[in-house]
Protein backbone atom coordinates (compact mmCIF):
# COMPACT_ATOMS: atom_id res chain seq x y z
CA UNK A 1 0.00 0.00 0.00
CA UNK A 2 1.10 3.41 -1.57
CA UNK A 3 0.40 6.73 -0.77
CA UNK A 4 -2.08 8.56 1.14
CA UNK A 5 -5.82 9.32 -0.21
CA UNK A 6 -4.53 12.93 -1.58
CA UNK A 7 -2.26 11.39 -3.80
CA UNK A 8 -4.74 9.16 -4.87
CA UNK A 9 -7.11 12.15 -6.01
CA UNK A 10 -8.44 12.60 -9.70
CA UNK A 11 -9.94 16.08 -10.49
CA UNK A 12 -13.84 15.18 -11.00
CA UNK A 13 -13.88 11.56 -9.55
CA UNK A 14 -16.17 11.54 -6.94
CA UNK A 15 -17.58 8.49 -4.83
CA UNK A 16 -21.21 9.44 -4.06
CA UNK A 17 -23.84 12.13 -5.78
CA UNK A 18 -25.94 14.49 -3.50
CA UNK A 19 -30.07 14.65 -4.89
CA UNK A 20 -30.34 18.21 -6.33
CA UNK A 21 -31.41 20.80 -4.10
CA UNK A 22 -34.80 21.58 -4.12
CA UNK A 23 -35.70 23.82 -1.21
CA UNK A 24 -35.91 27.48 -0.64
CA UNK A 25 -32.85 28.84 1.35
CA UNK A 26 -31.49 32.03 2.51
CA UNK A 27 -27.89 32.60 0.33
CA UNK A 28 -25.04 32.29 2.42
CA UNK A 29 -23.53 36.10 2.68
CA UNK A 30 -20.62 36.68 0.53
CA UNK A 31 -18.21 37.16 2.52
CA UNK A 32 -18.88 34.18 4.80
CA UNK A 33 -18.25 31.83 1.82
CA UNK A 34 -14.62 30.29 1.55
CA UNK A 35 -13.16 31.66 -1.99
CA UNK A 36 -12.35 28.16 -2.89
CA UNK A 37 -13.03 24.53 -2.97
CA UNK A 38 -12.17 22.88 0.68
CA UNK A 39 -9.18 20.72 -0.66
CA UNK A 40 -10.46 17.38 -0.18
CA UNK A 41 -9.80 13.95 -2.11
CA UNK A 42 -11.58 13.37 -5.52
CA UNK A 43 -11.51 9.39 -5.52
CA UNK A 44 -14.41 6.87 -6.65
CA UNK A 45 -15.42 4.45 -3.73
CA UNK A 46 -13.70 1.21 -4.57
CA UNK A 47 -10.32 3.35 -4.35
CA UNK A 48 -11.83 4.85 -1.21
CA UNK A 49 -12.49 1.04 0.23
CA UNK A 50 -9.14 -0.23 -1.16
CA UNK A 51 -7.22 2.39 0.25
CA UNK A 52 -8.63 2.20 4.04
CA UNK A 53 -9.09 -1.56 3.90
CA UNK A 54 -5.13 -1.84 2.75
CA UNK A 55 -4.64 0.60 5.52
CA UNK A 56 -6.08 -1.71 7.90
CA UNK A 57 -3.93 -4.40 7.50
CA UNK A 58 -1.05 -2.88 8.14
CA UNK A 59 -1.54 -3.22 11.78
CA UNK A 60 -2.39 -6.31 13.74
CA UNK A 61 -5.34 -6.02 16.20
CA UNK A 62 -7.28 -8.13 18.44
CA UNK A 63 -9.74 -9.10 15.51
CA UNK A 64 -6.78 -10.42 13.51
CA UNK A 65 -5.29 -13.51 16.00
CA UNK A 66 -3.21 -13.88 19.06
CA UNK A 67 -2.06 -10.57 21.38
CA UNK A 68 -0.88 -11.68 24.70
CA UNK A 69 0.43 -8.00 25.80
CA UNK A 70 1.08 -8.64 29.24
CA UNK A 71 -0.13 -5.48 31.89
CA UNK A 72 -1.82 -4.31 28.79
CA UNK A 73 -4.98 -7.20 28.37
CA UNK A 74 -5.73 -7.17 24.85
CA UNK A 75 -8.49 -9.57 24.94
CA UNK A 76 -11.43 -10.07 23.09
CA UNK A 77 -14.12 -7.22 23.23
CA UNK A 78 -17.37 -9.00 22.29
CA UNK A 79 -18.87 -6.89 19.60
CA UNK A 80 -22.55 -6.79 21.37
CA UNK A 81 -20.64 -3.64 23.56
CA UNK A 82 -20.73 -1.98 19.83
CA UNK A 83 -24.01 -2.45 19.29
CA UNK A 84 -24.97 -0.92 23.24
CA UNK A 85 -23.08 1.61 22.24
CA UNK A 86 -24.47 2.20 19.06
CA UNK A 87 -28.14 2.79 20.21
CA UNK A 88 -29.77 5.99 18.93
CA UNK A 89 -30.93 6.52 22.76
CA UNK A 90 -27.24 7.08 23.84
CA UNK A 91 -25.83 8.99 20.81
CA UNK A 92 -28.37 11.27 19.58
CA UNK A 93 -28.44 12.53 23.17
CA UNK A 94 -26.55 16.57 24.40
CA UNK A 95 -24.49 16.28 27.47
CA UNK A 96 -26.31 19.94 28.66
CA UNK A 97 -29.97 18.31 28.20
CA UNK A 98 -32.05 18.88 31.27
CA UNK A 99 -31.73 15.82 33.80
CA UNK A 100 -35.14 14.74 33.62
CA UNK A 101 -35.01 14.02 29.98
CA UNK A 102 -31.77 12.04 30.23
CA UNK A 103 -32.65 10.08 32.73
CA UNK A 104 -31.89 6.79 30.70
CA UNK A 105 -28.30 7.77 29.86
CA UNK A 106 -27.90 8.31 34.09
CA UNK A 107 -29.50 5.43 34.81
CA UNK A 108 -26.73 3.70 32.28
CA UNK A 109 -24.01 5.01 34.61
CA UNK A 110 -25.46 4.89 38.05
CA UNK A 111 -26.21 1.02 37.50
CA UNK A 112 -22.38 1.02 36.11
CA UNK A 113 -20.97 2.64 38.72
CA UNK A 114 -22.71 0.67 41.14
CA UNK A 115 -21.79 -2.64 39.43
CA UNK A 116 -18.38 -1.50 39.59
CA UNK A 117 -18.46 -0.36 43.06
CA UNK A 118 -19.51 -4.47 43.84
CA UNK A 119 -16.89 -6.13 42.07
CA UNK A 120 -14.00 -3.38 43.54
CA UNK A 121 -15.19 -3.78 47.40
CA UNK A 122 -15.78 0.38 47.06
CA UNK A 123 -18.15 2.68 48.38
CA UNK A 124 -18.09 5.76 45.57
CA UNK A 125 -17.32 5.80 42.15
CA UNK A 126 -16.69 8.48 39.24
CA UNK A 127 -16.49 7.89 35.69
CA UNK A 128 -15.18 10.95 34.67
CA UNK A 129 -11.15 10.16 34.04
CA UNK A 130 -10.26 8.91 30.55
CA UNK A 131 -7.64 6.54 30.89
CA UNK A 132 -5.59 4.89 33.89
CA UNK A 133 -3.17 7.38 34.41
CA UNK A 134 -5.88 10.24 34.26
CA UNK A 135 -7.47 8.37 37.18
CA UNK A 136 -3.96 7.65 39.20
CA UNK A 137 -3.78 11.25 38.88
CA UNK A 138 -7.23 11.87 40.11
CA UNK A 139 -6.97 9.53 42.59
CA UNK A 140 -4.05 10.57 44.11
CA UNK A 141 -5.25 14.44 43.60
CA UNK A 142 -8.09 13.30 46.09
CA UNK A 143 -5.20 11.76 48.87
CA UNK A 144 -3.61 15.25 48.60
CA UNK A 145 -6.64 16.92 48.74
CA UNK A 146 -8.01 14.37 51.87
CA UNK A 147 -4.51 14.78 53.58
CA UNK A 148 -4.78 18.59 53.14
CA UNK A 149 -8.11 18.96 54.70
CA UNK A 150 -6.95 16.94 57.48
CA UNK A 151 -3.67 18.70 58.17
CA UNK A 152 -1.46 16.42 57.25
CA UNK A 153 0.73 19.01 55.21
CA UNK A 154 3.66 17.26 55.91
CA UNK A 155 2.53 13.99 54.09
CA UNK A 156 4.62 14.38 50.91
CA UNK A 157 5.95 10.84 49.82
CA UNK A 158 4.19 8.57 47.74
CA UNK A 159 5.64 4.90 47.77
CA UNK A 160 6.05 2.43 44.35
CA UNK A 161 7.24 -0.61 44.04
CA UNK A 162 10.10 -0.87 41.58
CA UNK A 163 8.10 -3.69 39.54
CA UNK A 164 4.89 -0.92 38.92
CA UNK A 165 3.33 -0.07 35.96
CA UNK A 166 5.69 3.65 35.01
CA UNK A 167 2.25 5.46 35.01
CA UNK A 168 2.45 5.29 38.81
CA UNK A 169 5.19 7.40 39.70
CA UNK A 170 4.64 9.78 36.95
CA UNK A 171 1.06 10.31 38.20
CA UNK A 172 2.39 10.96 42.09
CA UNK A 173 4.65 13.59 40.93
CA UNK A 174 2.21 15.20 38.73
CA UNK A 175 -0.10 15.22 42.01
CA UNK A 176 2.93 16.96 43.80
CA UNK A 177 4.34 14.35 45.70
CA UNK A 178 7.94 12.85 46.09
CA UNK A 179 8.06 9.46 44.91
CA UNK A 180 10.00 6.82 46.96
CA UNK A 181 10.76 3.59 44.94
CA UNK A 182 10.73 0.40 47.40
CA UNK A 183 12.21 -2.77 45.99
CA UNK A 184 10.69 -6.12 45.27
CA UNK A 185 11.94 -9.17 47.38
CA UNK A 186 13.64 -12.21 45.89
CA UNK A 187 9.72 -14.27 44.98
CA UNK A 188 8.66 -10.72 43.35
CA UNK A 189 6.20 -9.38 45.81
CA UNK A 190 7.06 -5.84 48.26
CA UNK A 191 10.01 -6.53 50.45
CA UNK A 192 8.18 -6.26 54.24
CA UNK A 193 11.71 -4.87 55.18
CA UNK A 194 12.29 -2.28 52.62
CA UNK A 195 8.93 -1.08 52.81
CA UNK A 196 8.92 -1.11 56.84
CA UNK A 197 12.40 0.94 56.40
CA UNK A 198 10.32 3.43 53.82
CA UNK A 199 7.02 4.60 55.88
CA UNK A 200 7.18 7.34 57.93
CA UNK A 201 4.97 10.46 59.06
CA UNK A 202 5.93 11.90 55.91
CA UNK A 203 4.23 8.79 53.71
CA UNK A 204 1.08 10.14 51.76
CA UNK A 205 0.10 6.96 50.34
CA UNK A 206 1.35 3.73 48.99
CA UNK A 207 0.96 2.80 45.12
CA UNK A 208 0.18 -1.23 44.74
CA UNK A 209 -0.74 -3.40 41.99
CA UNK A 210 -2.12 -6.79 42.69
CA UNK A 211 -1.51 -9.11 41.61
CA UNK A 212 1.94 -7.11 40.45
CA UNK A 213 3.28 -6.67 36.64
CA UNK A 214 5.05 -10.08 37.80
CA UNK A 215 1.62 -12.04 37.82
CA UNK A 216 1.90 -12.74 41.40
CA UNK A 217 -1.08 -11.97 44.10
CA UNK A 218 0.86 -9.72 47.16
CA UNK A 219 -0.15 -12.47 49.57
CA UNK A 220 0.65 -9.94 52.61
CA UNK A 221 -1.61 -7.80 50.94
CA UNK A 222 -2.95 -7.69 54.63
CA UNK A 223 -0.13 -6.59 56.65
CA UNK A 224 0.97 -4.35 54.34
CA UNK A 225 -1.91 -2.43 54.08
CA UNK A 226 -1.78 -2.33 57.77
CA UNK A 227 1.65 -1.12 58.20
CA UNK A 228 0.47 1.92 55.40
CA UNK A 229 -2.41 2.67 57.63
CA UNK A 230 0.02 2.63 61.18
CA UNK A 231 1.55 5.77 59.78
CA UNK A 232 -1.42 7.37 58.65
CA UNK A 233 -0.79 6.71 55.08
CA UNK A 234 -3.15 5.71 52.41
CA UNK A 235 -3.37 2.95 50.28
CA UNK A 236 -3.80 3.05 46.02
CA UNK A 237 -4.44 0.80 43.88
CA UNK A 238 -3.70 0.19 40.03
CA UNK A 239 -6.81 -2.17 38.84
CA UNK A 240 -5.71 -1.27 35.72
CA UNK A 241 -6.34 -4.80 34.80
CA UNK A 242 -8.84 -6.20 37.04
CA UNK A 243 -8.99 -10.17 35.12
CA UNK A 244 -7.16 -11.92 38.39
CA UNK A 245 -9.29 -10.84 40.32
CA UNK A 246 -12.91 -9.84 39.51
CA UNK A 247 -15.22 -11.88 41.25
CA UNK A 248 -13.06 -13.63 43.61
CA UNK A 249 -11.28 -10.75 45.85
CA UNK A 250 -11.79 -6.95 46.14
CA UNK A 251 -9.22 -4.23 46.64
CA UNK A 252 -11.66 -2.48 48.82
CA UNK A 253 -11.47 -6.01 51.14
CA UNK A 254 -7.84 -5.65 50.95
CA UNK A 255 -7.65 -2.45 52.68
CA UNK A 256 -7.19 -0.41 49.32
CA UNK A 257 -8.41 3.52 50.20
CA UNK A 258 -9.45 4.09 46.51
CA UNK A 259 -8.36 2.82 43.40
CA UNK A 260 -8.79 3.30 39.15
CA UNK A 261 -10.20 0.62 37.08
CA UNK A 262 -9.57 0.68 32.98
CA UNK A 263 -12.42 -0.56 31.32
CA UNK A 264 -10.65 -0.33 28.22
CA UNK A 265 -8.52 -3.12 29.32
CA UNK A 266 -10.96 -5.40 31.19
CA UNK A 267 -14.44 -4.14 30.51
CA UNK A 268 -15.28 -4.87 26.80
CA UNK A 269 -13.47 -1.62 24.72
CA UNK A 270 -10.53 -1.94 22.54
CA UNK A 271 -7.76 -0.27 23.04
CA UNK A 272 -4.27 0.49 21.93
CA UNK A 273 -5.30 2.09 18.82
CA UNK A 274 -5.62 5.14 20.49
CA UNK A 275 -9.62 5.75 20.49
CA UNK A 276 -11.33 6.90 23.41
CA UNK A 277 -10.11 5.34 27.26
CA UNK A 278 -11.89 5.29 30.25
CA UNK A 279 -10.52 5.22 33.80
CA UNK A 280 -13.10 5.49 36.78
CA UNK A 281 -12.03 6.07 40.27
CA UNK A 282 -13.37 4.60 43.34
CA UNK A 283 -12.93 5.33 46.66
CA UNK A 284 -13.91 4.52 50.15
CA UNK A 285 -17.07 6.38 51.88
CA UNK A 286 -14.15 8.96 53.91
CA UNK A 287 -12.88 9.73 50.07
CA UNK A 288 -15.82 10.40 48.30
CA UNK A 289 -16.39 14.12 49.01
CA UNK A 290 -13.69 14.63 47.17
CA UNK A 291 -13.99 12.55 44.21
CA UNK A 292 -14.70 14.89 40.43
CA UNK A 293 -17.58 15.89 40.05
CA UNK A 294 -20.27 15.68 38.87
CA UNK A 295 -21.41 11.97 39.96
CA UNK A 296 -24.56 10.40 39.40
CA UNK A 297 -27.19 10.01 42.53
CA UNK A 298 -30.25 8.01 42.87
CA UNK A 299 -32.88 10.18 44.59
CA UNK A 300 -36.65 9.51 45.30
CA UNK A 301 -36.75 11.41 42.04
CA UNK A 302 -34.50 9.82 40.00
CA UNK A 303 -31.24 10.05 39.11
CA UNK A 304 -29.43 13.30 38.94
CA UNK A 305 -26.05 14.57 38.58
CA UNK A 306 -24.35 15.99 42.38
CA UNK A 307 -21.20 17.70 42.63
CA UNK A 308 -19.19 15.84 45.76
CA UNK A 309 -18.41 18.46 49.06
CA UNK A 310 -15.18 18.49 48.61
CA UNK A 311 -14.30 17.61 44.95
CA UNK A 312 -10.90 18.12 43.78
CA UNK A 313 -12.66 19.54 40.79
CA UNK A 314 -13.67 18.56 37.04
CA UNK A 315 -11.25 16.02 35.46
CA UNK A 316 -12.98 15.59 32.03
CA UNK A 317 -15.93 17.14 30.31
CA UNK A 318 -19.41 16.54 30.86
CA UNK A 319 -19.57 12.90 31.78
CA UNK A 320 -16.54 11.00 30.98
CA UNK A 321 -16.00 8.64 27.94
CA UNK A 322 -20.09 7.83 28.10
CA UNK A 323 -20.13 5.13 25.23
CA UNK A 324 -16.93 3.32 26.81
CA UNK A 325 -18.88 3.31 29.90
CA UNK A 326 -21.94 1.79 28.03
CA UNK A 327 -20.24 -0.78 26.37
CA UNK A 328 -18.80 -2.06 29.89
CA UNK A 329 -22.43 -1.58 31.52
CA UNK A 330 -23.17 -4.20 28.66
CA UNK A 331 -20.17 -6.24 29.08
CA UNK A 332 -21.12 -6.77 32.73
CA UNK A 333 -24.86 -7.19 32.17
CA UNK A 334 -24.26 -10.12 29.48
CA UNK A 335 -21.69 -11.50 32.02
CA UNK A 336 -23.54 -11.70 35.28
CA UNK A 337 -21.97 -11.67 38.28
CA UNK A 338 -21.29 -15.90 37.85
CA UNK A 339 -19.80 -14.62 34.32
CA UNK A 340 -17.82 -12.27 35.59
CA UNK A 341 -15.63 -14.59 38.16
CA UNK A 342 -15.71 -17.33 35.55
CA UNK A 343 -14.03 -14.49 33.41
CA UNK A 344 -11.37 -14.57 35.94
CA UNK A 345 -10.60 -18.07 36.70
CA UNK A 346 -10.29 -18.47 32.88
CA UNK A 347 -8.02 -15.59 32.92
CA UNK A 348 -5.77 -17.22 35.39
CA UNK A 349 -6.64 -20.67 34.04
CA UNK A 350 -5.26 -19.97 30.44
CA UNK A 351 -2.33 -18.04 31.74
CA UNK A 352 -0.86 -20.59 33.99
CA UNK A 353 -1.36 -23.56 30.70
CA UNK A 354 0.50 -21.52 28.72
CA UNK A 355 3.22 -21.04 31.56
CA UNK A 356 3.19 -24.73 31.77
CA UNK A 357 3.84 -25.07 28.36
CA UNK A 358 6.77 -23.06 27.96
CA UNK A 359 8.38 -23.19 31.36
CA UNK A 360 10.57 -26.31 30.33
CA UNK A 361 12.09 -24.83 27.76
CA UNK A 362 11.97 -21.11 28.82
CA UNK A 363 13.27 -19.18 31.91
CA UNK A 364 10.38 -18.74 34.54
CA UNK A 365 11.84 -17.17 37.11
CA UNK A 366 9.44 -16.24 39.66
CA UNK A 367 7.96 -19.82 39.68
CA UNK A 368 5.69 -22.33 38.15
CA UNK A 369 2.21 -20.71 39.26
CA UNK A 370 1.14 -17.07 38.35
CA UNK A 371 -1.85 -15.11 38.03
CA UNK A 372 -4.10 -13.58 34.81
CA UNK A 373 0.03 -13.28 32.89
CA UNK A 374 3.43 -14.36 33.66
CA UNK A 375 7.06 -12.94 33.28
CA UNK A 376 9.79 -15.39 31.54
CA UNK A 377 13.33 -13.75 31.65
CA UNK A 378 15.56 -14.83 27.97
CA UNK A 379 18.90 -13.33 29.47
CA UNK A 380 20.23 -17.14 29.06
CA UNK A 381 18.92 -17.04 26.01
CA UNK A 382 20.24 -14.12 25.31
CA UNK A 383 23.99 -15.00 26.63
CA UNK A 384 24.05 -18.31 25.11
CA UNK A 385 22.88 -17.19 21.85
CA UNK A 386 23.01 -13.45 21.15
CA UNK A 387 18.95 -14.06 20.73
CA UNK A 388 17.08 -11.88 23.40
CA UNK A 389 13.16 -10.79 23.88
CA UNK A 390 13.30 -7.91 20.83
CA UNK A 391 14.22 -10.56 18.69
CA UNK A 392 11.68 -13.54 19.71
CA UNK A 393 8.92 -11.38 19.61
CA UNK A 394 9.92 -9.88 16.36
CA UNK A 395 10.04 -13.60 15.29
CA UNK A 396 6.77 -14.67 16.47
CA UNK A 397 5.22 -11.33 13.97
CA UNK A 398 6.21 -13.38 11.46
CA UNK A 399 4.35 -16.30 13.01
CA UNK A 400 1.29 -14.85 12.79
CA UNK A 401 1.09 -13.38 16.90
CA UNK A 402 1.53 -10.33 18.41
CA UNK A 403 4.43 -10.47 20.16
CA UNK A 404 3.95 -10.13 24.10
CA UNK A 405 5.54 -7.25 26.27
CA UNK A 406 9.03 -7.04 26.43
CA UNK A 407 11.17 -5.36 28.85
CA UNK A 408 9.41 -5.18 30.93
CA UNK A 409 8.99 -4.97 34.04
CA UNK A 410 11.90 -3.41 34.65
CA UNK A 411 13.47 -5.41 37.10
CA UNK A 412 13.80 -8.46 35.14
CA UNK A 413 16.21 -8.95 32.30
CA UNK A 414 14.87 -9.57 28.83
CA UNK A 415 11.64 -9.87 30.18
CA UNK A 416 8.89 -11.16 28.15
CA UNK A 417 5.36 -10.74 29.68
CA UNK A 418 2.61 -12.72 28.57
CA UNK A 419 -0.98 -12.31 29.29
CA UNK A 420 -2.85 -14.60 27.36
CA UNK A 421 -6.52 -13.56 28.64
CA UNK A 422 -9.54 -15.58 29.04
CA UNK A 423 -11.13 -15.49 25.73
CA UNK A 424 -8.24 -17.59 23.77
CA UNK A 425 -9.20 -20.79 22.81
CA UNK A 426 -7.07 -24.02 23.73
CA UNK A 427 -6.13 -24.44 20.04
CA UNK A 428 -4.74 -20.60 19.98
CA UNK A 429 -2.59 -21.06 23.29
CA UNK A 430 -1.11 -24.56 21.70
CA UNK A 431 -0.51 -22.86 18.90
CA UNK A 432 1.15 -19.79 20.47
CA UNK A 433 3.51 -22.10 22.79
CA UNK A 434 3.98 -23.96 19.44
CA UNK A 435 5.25 -20.87 17.91
CA UNK A 436 7.15 -19.70 21.19
CA UNK A 437 9.08 -23.26 21.42
CA UNK A 438 10.14 -22.77 17.47
CA UNK A 439 11.52 -19.43 18.16
CA UNK A 440 13.87 -21.20 20.79
CA UNK A 441 15.02 -23.64 19.04
CA UNK A 442 15.44 -21.55 15.70
CA UNK A 443 17.56 -19.09 18.39
CA UNK A 444 19.88 -22.21 19.36
CA UNK A 445 19.92 -23.37 15.52
CA UNK A 446 19.89 -19.98 13.48
CA UNK A 447 20.00 -17.25 15.08
CA UNK A 448 20.80 -15.07 12.23
CA UNK A 449 17.53 -15.53 10.94
CA UNK A 450 15.94 -13.87 14.08
CA UNK A 451 17.91 -11.11 13.83
CA UNK A 452 16.86 -10.26 10.36
CA UNK A 453 12.80 -10.93 11.85
CA UNK A 454 10.20 -9.69 10.88
CA UNK A 455 10.49 -10.58 7.33
CA UNK A 456 6.86 -10.43 6.16
CA UNK A 457 5.50 -6.98 8.10
CA UNK A 458 5.42 -3.50 6.52
CA UNK A 459 7.62 -2.37 9.56
CA UNK A 460 10.51 -4.14 10.83
CA UNK A 461 12.16 -2.64 13.65
CA UNK A 462 12.45 0.68 13.93
CA UNK A 463 14.32 2.49 16.38
CA UNK A 464 11.50 2.66 18.96
CA UNK A 465 12.88 4.78 21.45
CA UNK A 466 13.66 7.67 18.72
CA UNK A 467 10.18 7.09 17.36
CA UNK A 468 8.76 7.79 20.58
CA UNK A 469 10.71 11.30 21.09
CA UNK A 470 10.28 12.46 17.53
CA UNK A 471 7.61 11.18 16.40
CA UNK A 472 6.82 12.03 12.47
CA UNK A 473 3.40 11.65 12.57
CA UNK A 474 2.57 13.21 8.90
CA UNK A 475 3.71 11.47 6.04
C1 LIG B 1 -2.22 0.13 31.34
C2 LIG B 1 -1.82 0.31 32.73
C3 LIG B 1 -1.85 1.58 33.33
C4 LIG B 1 -2.15 2.86 32.55
O1 LIG B 1 -3.37 2.89 31.87
P1 LIG B 1 -3.56 3.89 30.64
O2 LIG B 1 -5.02 3.79 30.31
O3 LIG B 1 -2.68 3.39 29.56
O4 LIG B 1 -3.20 5.25 31.09
C5 LIG B 1 -1.52 1.67 34.66
N1 LIG B 1 -1.17 0.58 35.37
C6 LIG B 1 -1.13 -0.66 34.84
C7 LIG B 1 -0.73 -1.83 35.69
C8 LIG B 1 -1.44 -0.84 33.49
O5 LIG B 1 -1.37 -2.06 32.96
Amino acid sequence: MKGTIFEKSRPGRSGFTLPAFDCEYERIPEQLLRGGPPLLPEVAEVDLVRHYTALSRESFGVDCGFYPLGSCTMKYNPKIGEDAAALSGFTDIHPLQPEDSAQGCLEALGTLGGYLCEITGMDAISLQPAAGAHGEFTGLSMIKAYLGATGHEEKKKVLVPDSAHGTNPASAVMAGFTVVSIPSAADGTVDLDALRGALGEDTAALMLTNPNTLGLFEKNIAAVAGMVHEVGGLLYYDGANLNAVMGITRPGDMGFDVMHLNLHKTFATPHGGGGPGSGPVACKSFLAPYLPGPVVDRTTQGFCLRQPKHSVGRVKAFNGNFLVCVRALAYLMTLGAAGVREAAENAVLNANYLLAKLRGTYDAPYGGRCMHEFVLSLEQLKKSTGIGATDIAKGLIDLGMHPPTVHFPLIVREAMMIEPTETESRETLDAAAEAMLRLYETARTDPGALRAAPSGSPVGRPDEAAAARNPVLRG
